[in-house]
């Protein structure tokens, strides 16, 4: 039985131990230092534990330019979304390419070390207009890149430790250890589901359809840097539990959480979430209505239609599209467009304003929209929370 080969063919590990690592540790006294942010954190660490596979560290700038305008590294294997460590002028001036930088969390707790290849220039609006589509500073992705130093560094990583106060550590699995544990359960078809919000009846549905054709179903939350008006990870994952636990057969379900950050790339972003799951092993990936959208950049499907311009086998995996899904009473029972004739008076559908209205006046929405018991989790974190914030879009 074989999982789904990973992207490039190679998991990659770039976590260093034993002798090679205490060498590393010694040398990394005398080197210049750099204090990473969330971001590049968990950036880091997904590149040492093979889930950003082929990538072995920052890009460098031919990966770089090519992966910003064509979606794919300068080798032509497919890869939307620049992987990228940045630096002030100032920071630039102390670093010397064929050296090596030691990379730190806080102040004193030492990551890794990279292996400076490259120092160079970018084009932030650029990048802003191709990876995001937009250069508007309202999208939080935008806004990020903007507050980027001038200077990438590209080059190979080098992990030392793992990084400090990890969420969920229960939940945590790397790469090599999902495809494990998808070997002893003899699963080869896997679908991933990506998610950043609870798992409501319409998220519960999709997930079961494409379960119907496959061995196994991980639920992948996000768990990395969100939007501060994104729903808690805390409450998140309480909600998963909940509904794991009433509703999904526990041996053909398994929950994990992915520590990558949002980007809110839409588009580029599902396929860069679908090639994380890949190497994580999973043959299938589920992409519904306005895939890490936000506000309004990208139209509903977007990012579906961007899968289109990869063929196939670049891929490797299948995406599993769906639209907009929903309770019908006509039909009396969960549909979407693609499968219900009927009026859409006779669909149970609410707005994120109204779900978040029910909840924080401790109301259950109707079961057809949401099982009571996720609600409930959430009527709980609402509590204490009178005023309505902005609504979270996309999965
Ligand atoms: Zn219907």
């Amino acid at each position: 039985m074989r999982l789904i080969r990973p992207h490039g063919g190679t998991l990659i590990n770039r976590e260093v131990t034993g002798l090679e690592r205490e060498a590393l540790i010694q040398a990394s006294v005398d080197l210049p230092k750099l204090y990473l942010n969330n971001r590049e954190i968990s950036d880091l660490e997904l590149i040492a534990t093979g889930a950003f596979s082929p990538l072995e560290g920052f890009l460098c700038e031919a990966d770089y330019r090519s992966v910003r305008a064509n979606m794919r590294l300068a080798d032509g294997v497919a890869w939307p979304i620049p992987v990228t460590l940045s630096v002030t002028d100032e920071e630039a001036t102390g670093l010397r390419e064929g050296e090596d930088v030691a990379l730190y969390q806080g102040r004193d707790h030492l990551l890794g070390i990279l292996h400076l290849t490259e120092k160079y220039r970018y084009d932030k609006q650029r990048e802003a207009e191709l990876v995001y589509r937009t250069t508007e500073e309202a999208h939080p992705g935008v806004r990020a890149l903007y507050s980027q130093g001038e200077w990438l560094l590209g080059g190979r990583i080098s992990l030392i430790n793992r990084q400090l106060d990890v969420n969920f550590p229960a939940y945590r699995r790397d790469p090599a250890e999902t495809r494990s544990l998808f070997r002893q359960r003899g699963w080869r078809r896997v679908v991933a589901f990506q998610t950043r919000n609870p798992v409501h009846r319409a998220h519960e549905y999709i997930q079961k359809c494409a379960l119907e054709i496959a061995d196994g179903l991980l639920l992948h939350p996000l768990v990395g840097e969100t939007k501060s008006d994104d729903i808690p990870a805390e409450v998140r994952i309480k909600s998963y539990e909940t509904v794991l636990a009433n509703y999904y057969p526990s041996t053909r379900t398994i929950l994990s959480v992915m520590p990558a950050a949002m980007r809110y790339a839409g588009p580029r972003e599902a396929v860069f979430h679908a090639l994380i799951r890949k190497n994580y092993g999973c043959s299938h990936f589920i992409v519904g209505r306005d895939h890490a959208g936000v506000g309004n950049y990208y139209g509903t499907y977007d990012a579906h239609y961007i899968f289109d311009e990869f063929e196939p086998e670049e891929l490797g995996l299948t995406p599993l599209f769906f639209d907009h899904t929903f309770f019908c009473k006509s039909c009396g029972a969960m549909a979407s467009s693609k499968t219900c004739p009927h009026l859409s008076s006779e669909r149970v559908t609410l707005s994120g304003t109204r779900v978040r209205e029910l909840l924080r006046a401790g109301t259950l929405p109707p079961v057809e929209f949401s099982r009571p018991e996720v609600a409930k989790v959430l009527i709980d974190a609402h509590r204490g929370e009178p005023n309505e914030q902005p609504q979270a879009a996309g999965v």
